[in-house]
């Protein structure tokens, strides 16, 4: 029987570890691997044959993964692999299978069976309550933080009466305890709980109600878990009372991927199962097969950097591939235009939107990514939208609006500066790119400033004067006509209804009636704000349709999935490793930063690009970053470094737009100084614009214009008579002194 149980199908697509892992049924197994070995493929050949091979029923096996959308993958999965439709698992996250016991005992805890679970808001919002109640100031003693106190101790399966007072010493003025405990109260008056309760209660129940636990240590005859590195003391305490019995458990897990130490998760459950487990066996799984060479390698060496790991090998029979691409650009928003421009060359290349990722570290990244793909019409998720407002024409109208509600609006600006063709091309933009960035004003600023310059040839010059004047006149006119005249009034001026009759192309009247039903649409509100502020709502909504767009989410999220192409931005320190992580947890805290950096590599399969950005808005500021020290810390022969320093001096112009540094000269320079703030390059001849610095009489050199000498200073713009090209205005951040060249 063993010997035909081993002579299914299915166990052909595994190596010779990985089967055993599968054919081990009885006892406990654990898994520990690194990334991309086939821990989670483990997982799922196993429920399959545990039923193919007859030792299971469908429902006799729990299994728990770590997202529901790892559950829905792996049921999916499964369905193929057993070839029949399947429902009623026993398979999904430790919550969703805890909710599902907890409906069917809930009276014994108190609960009605149609309990609520609050979610977080609602959870504060509850907590708050109590706290008024308490007289407990919440400056002093803010809920989130009270709250975050509660849920560490349900992570630890600690009720209120468990919690040593010791703990609670001095927070919220001595009274945590007592909060906690009528927390719980209030819960239960309302019928509710939150989600660390769903573990606590099942605890509850199978602790006190032996009939009950070995009802279920009956049913769930073979138990499974993925990420076991991840599981808090609740979780184990679950599962080790569902195992005890027949301790057929099998768990798979690296340590290098514990990443939610913060949300109470325990690494040392993996690092003890054979204390746990007596007699386990403990595979190891050596052959990544997700990763091309250089992304593994260059993972492997970074991980390496952690003192605090079992540490293993990994191999790839994979190609060497492409090096990792390390970019340092100049602020966030670069950042998130490059990322835009390089995404776009992937799908030049056929490159499926579905297959790359970026993954962020903290959530406010994501919104500038979100802006920019949406200026670029890429389709992304999980923050998608309505597919009518993703449509080219109904995007750049919106541009044309949004610029006009709002002068500063550089992404809409940026979008149909140039659409229709009015002749303003690279080179103008570039200036006006420059000029913003230098002066920190909006690009229609710095438009209106270099209009008034001979900076730009006269014909483009023109052009940009009759845009902005345009735009001027919408202005006016929107403080007076109705928002839809408006919008009229300015698809046609602009030339952009225009544009789409004059093209031949089959769409084009599809576009046409799009133009007109946007139109329509904003006839539903008072005015062009509210009409603006509902379209970037409706941007956010979720959207089902998960084919072919493209992957926003935090590097947390990211764990157990793959890639492409995956893109890490924001790899500077204080974001990343994150300050808060350093702050509260030291070492262990940049160790567990690293371990997320490994996780983001690791979701990698052809392509994988780490961006830094040397300036970076922090809660409305402009901050100068430095570059994670992970990027040091990334194995040399494995990695590309560029740095793009297009936008630092306009002495660079006549250079190739990206100046690529391999990481040895990177570090050559940095010895020789010529390397400032860790990375930025310190060039002689960038300066910043300081008033005053010019006076009349001056002699300067302009990169275009060459050498002449200063007649007339008016703020940041000079009137410069230069030996050959005559009198021009221009503006002082294009210029240096003349001693200075
Ligand atoms: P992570 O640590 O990131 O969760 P993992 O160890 O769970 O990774 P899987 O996601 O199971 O790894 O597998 C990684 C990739 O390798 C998947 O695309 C999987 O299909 C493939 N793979 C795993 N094992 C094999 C195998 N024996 N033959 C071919 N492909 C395999
Ligand atoms: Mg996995």
């Amino acid at each position: 029987m063993i010997l035909e149980q081993n002579k299914l199908p299915l166990l052909d697509y595994l190596n010779e570890k990985q089967k055993q892992a599968v054919v081990s049924t009885k006892g406990a197994v654990l898994v520990l691997a690194g990334a991309g070995t086939g821990k989670t493929r483990v997982l799922t050949y196993r429920f399959a044959y545990l039923v193919l091979s007859g030792q299971s029923g469908l429902h006799q096996i729990l299994a728990v993964t770590f997202t529901n959308k790892a559950a829905f993958e792996m049921k999916d999965r499964i369905t193929k692999l057993i070839n029949r439709p399947i429902e009623g698992l026993w398979l999904g996250t430790f919550h969703a299978l805890a909710a599902r016991i907890l409906r069917n005992h809930a009276e014994i805890v108190g609960l009605e069976k149609k309990f609520t679970i609050l979610d977080i808001d609602d959870q504060v919002r509850l907590l708050k309550q109590i706290l008024s109640h308490e007289n407990i100031s919440e400056k002093k003693w803010p809920a989130k933080v009270l709250l975050s106190y509660i849920q560490r101790w349900k992570d630890r399966g600690l009720k209120p009466n468990m919690v040593s007072p010791e703990e609670t010493k001095g927070l919220a003025d001595g009274k945590l305890l007592d909060i906690y405990q009528l927390y719980q109260e209030r819960l239960l008056a309302l019928n509710a709980c939150d989600f660390g309760d769903l573990l606590l209660h099942n605890l509850d129940i199978f602790q006190n109600h032996s009939d009950i636990l070995k009802r279920y240590q009956h049913q769930f005859r073979y138990i499974m878990v993925d990420e076991y590195q991840d599981t808090n003391t609740a979780q184990y305490l679950w599962l080790r009372l569902l195992a005890q019995e027949h301790g057929n458990i099998c768990c798979v897990g690296d340590d290098d991927q514990s990443i939610y130490g913060w949300r109470g998760a325990e690494i040392t459950n993996i690092l003890k199962f054979e204390k746990d487990f007596p007699n386990a066996d403990v595979i190891r799984l050596e052959n990544n097969y997700r990763s091309t060479g250089h992304i593994l390698a260059t993972a492997s060496g970074l991980i390496a950097h952690n003192k605090a790991r079992l540490g293993k090998i990994l191999y790839t029979e994979a190609e060497l591939g492409e090096k990792v691409q390390t970019v340092g650009v100049w602020d966030s928003q670069e950042e998130a235009r490059q990322i835009g421009e390089e995404i776009e060359a992937l799908q030049r290349h056929g490159q499926s939107l579905g297959d790359i990722a970026v993954l962020v570290r903290a959530g406010f990244q994501t919104r500038e990514f979100e802006e920019r793909f949406l200026t670029l019409g890429l389709k992304y998720r999980v923050i998608g939208g309505l597919r009518f407002y993703e449509r080219q024409e109904i995007r750049d109208a919106l541009s044309y609006l949004r610029l006009v509600h709002k002068s500063s609006d550089d992404l809409a600006f940026e979008r149909i500066i140039n659409v229709p063709k009015r002749g303003i091309g690279d080179t103008t933009l570039r200036h006006i790119y420059m000029l913003a960035r230098l002066e920190n004003i909006s690009l229609m600023r710095a438009a209106e400033q270099l209009s008034k310059t001979d900076e730009l040839k006269p014909a483009a010059a023109r052009a940009l004067e009759n845009f902005l004047k345009d735009i001027n006149r919408w202005q006016e006119k929107a403080a007076q006509l109705p928002h839809t005249e408006i919008a009229k009034i300015v698809l046609d001026e602009s030339g952009y209804t225009n544009f789409w009759q004059a093209n031949p192309s089959p769409d084009a009247p599809g576009r046409l009636e799009n133009l007109r039903e946007l139109i329509t649409a904003m006839a539903n509100f008072e005015n062009l704000e509210q009409f603006l502020e509902h379209v970037s709502l409706v941007m956010e909504n979720d959207n089902t349709e998960l084919q072919d767009m493209l992957s926003i989410m935090t590097l947390h999220s990211a764990k157990g999935l793959e890639f492409n192409a995956v893109f890490l931005p924001g790899w500077e320190e204080g974001l990343f490793p994150h300050q808060r992580s350093l702050d509260e947890n030291g070492i262990a805290g940049l160790e567990e930063e690293r371990r997320l950096a490994y996780v983001g590599i690791t979701r990698a399969r052809q392509k994988a690009y780490v961006f830094f950005a040397l300036n970076r808005r922090v809660h409305g500021q402009w901050q100068t970053s430095i570059p994670s020290r992970f990027i040091e810390e990334l194995p040399t022969q494995n990695v590309d470094i560029k740095i793009q320093d297009q936008f630092y001096t306009p002495m660079y112009e006549h250079k190739e737009q990206h100046q690529t540094m391999v990481l040895a000269d990177y570090q050559q320079a940095k010895k020789n100084k010529t390397i400032k703030g860790n990375f930025l390059i310190e060039n002689p001849d960038i300066f910043e614009n300081e008033t005053g610095q010019y006076t009349t009489g001056m002699r300067v050199f302009h990169q275009k214009f060459g050498y002449g000498m200063v007649t007339m200073v008016e703020g940041n713009k000079l009137d410069i008579m230069f030996d050959k090209a005559g009198s021009k205005k221009v503006i002082s951040n294009f210029v240096i002194p003349a001693d200075k060249v």
